[in-house]
């Protein structure tokens, strides 16, 4: 049986105010535990929540980058439940007149096409408090109440695990480029849930859905959906039926247990705030922030690619995060060769960053001394292999120059002709089956002995030199 599957994601993504979304406290991740509160997030009776104007301009920032429609006016909304992180016993949120809807994201594929995913609706809302949980007793901490959330609600347009993973990626990318969030899954800072369901190709009308919550980073998020996938397809086959349900997501057992089934799911009674107006955004406002908007990932891609000549797969690395596409631009304006800096960046300093897990801003070398780096290798005082796997690990870790390291290390390349001859000739006399299948037409040996030689020279020969040399003394051996 061929399966179907339809997924559509919703992201809570903290913005970066200094204050709270209703109230004048203080954001402070390190802050002692209710230091930061006030009787408006405290939900003391009588207390009136005050919009924060900043937050708002945020989430119609976003809106405005994610092609949504802002709309004309919008109101917010009281959830109702009851939960000891929440001590007004509701969340105010946007229900029926969010703030902005219709939009889309596109993601690229492997295959360079572009898949459009829609954006149902991009709203703003408080977060709850902490629950510190102890062996015997659990504690709150209320700082966190009252901080504004921007929730981006995706029609159910994705139909895979890893297509999720990529929307997410995407998503973060254009967020952090617009710097309306750090975006710190770790920290809380973007939080994902997932709806995901199955059926059969024959079908039309989508199979039951399941919610899955608490997935901590996005390889949760794919290790999950896939999971999931799994699970329900297994029911089907055996004849069952999906029931719909929350389901939460163990990252130890790497499964999704049962938390809810329908039966017990949330009714939150929605009612209008009747502590706030309504909220009305004239056009000349909108344009106001449409204006500070920066030029986008896919726009800087579009330019990396036709200004300087980049592959699609170099500049959709590079522009996936703002500070390298900075950090890209500043170092191509010392050395003035974007591919070579591409290659650098996409290539072994993405390497190391992952390795690493760090990202650009926490490297510590700067486009000036990358630039030396590379000028070492452009010269031919190293060879590309010595500077990719030893000087850049060693400047990461120790923070010297390229230049000095290399006179430390001795890593200063062989280019006299001489002493490549004698270690092309040791290398030759050692290999003879290599030299017999070279002659024979096997014409790849020739990268085995040019390897054998760059040991012999302890990876200091210039290898160009080496297979030169290398395919003259062939042809008479
Ligand atoms: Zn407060």
């Amino acid at each position: 049986m061929e399966y179907q599957v339809t997924i559509g994601l919703e992201v809570h993504v903290q913005l970066s105010t200094k204050t709270k979304a209703f109230c004048g406290c203080r954001i402070d991740f390190g802050a002692k535990a209710n230091t930061l509160v006030c009787p408006v997030c405290l939900g003391m009776p009588g207390a009136l929540p005050v919009l924060n104007e900043e937050a708002f301009r945020l989430a119609v920032k976003t809106a405005l980058a994610l092609n949504c429609h802002i709309a004309s006016s919008t109101k917010f909304d009281r959830k109702n439940y009851f939960y000891p992180d929440l001590p007004k016993n509701f969340q105010i949120s946007q229900y029926d007149n969010p703030l902005s809807h219709d939009g889309y994201l596109e993601i690229d594929e492997k295959d360079e096409s572009l898949t459009k995913i829609r954006i149902k609706r991009v709203h703003l809302e408080e977060d709850a408090g902490k629950l510190i949980h102890q062996k015997s007793y659990s504690q709150v901490d209320l700082n966190r109440a009252g901080i504004p959330l921007m929730e981006i609600v995706s029609e159910p347009d994705i139909t895979g695990a890893q297509q999720a993973h990529n929307y997410l990626s995407k998503l973060k990318g254009i967020l952090r480029y617009l710097a309306v969030s750090d975006c710190n899954m770790e920290e809380g800072s973007l939080r994902c849930d997932a709806n995901i369901s199955i059926k059969t190709a024959d079908k039309k009308a989508l199979g039951v859905k399941a919610e899955i919550k608490n997935m901590n980073s996005f390889k949760a998020v794919r290790q999950a959906l896939e999971y999931e996938i799994g699970r329900q397809k297994e029911i089907l086959e055996e004849g069952g039926k999906v029931i719909q349900e929350t389901r939460l997501w163990d990252q130890d057992k790497l499964k999704t247990f049962s938390m809810r089934t329908k039966e017990e799911a949330f009714d939150y009674r929605y009612f209008p705030e009747p502590d706030l107006p309504l909220f009305s955004i004239s056009k000349p406002e909108i344009k106001k922030i449409k204006d500070t908007l920066p030029e986008l990932p896919d726009k800087q891609k579009k330019r990396f690619i036709k200004d300087y000549g980049l592959n699609n797969y170099d500049a959709g690395i590079l522009t996936s995060d703002k500070k390298l596409a900075d950090y890209f631009e500043e170092t191509n304006d010392i050395l003035k060769n974007p591919k070579v800096v591409a290659n650098w960046l996409a290539g072994p300093i993405f390497k190391e960053l992952n390795r690493r897990n760090l990202d650009i801003s926490s490297l510590n070398i700067t486009p000036q001394e990358l630039f030396e780096l590379i000028k070492l290798v452009l010269d031919g005082k190293i060879n590309i292999t010595a500077a990719k796997e030893k000087v850049l690990p060693l400047m990461i870790e120790s923070s010297k120059s390229a230049v000095a390291l290399v006179e430390e290390e001795g890593l200063v390349q062989i280019s006299d002709n001489k002493e490549l001859e004698n270690a092309v000739l040791k290398v030759i006399k050692e290999n003879q089956k290599s030299v017999r299948d070279y002659a024979s037409g096997k014409e790849n040996v020739i990268m085995f002995l040019v390897g054998q030689v760059m040991r012999q020279t302890k990876g200091k020969a210039n290898p160009q030199m080496v297979k030169k040399i290398l395919k003259e003394k062939l042809k008479c051996a």
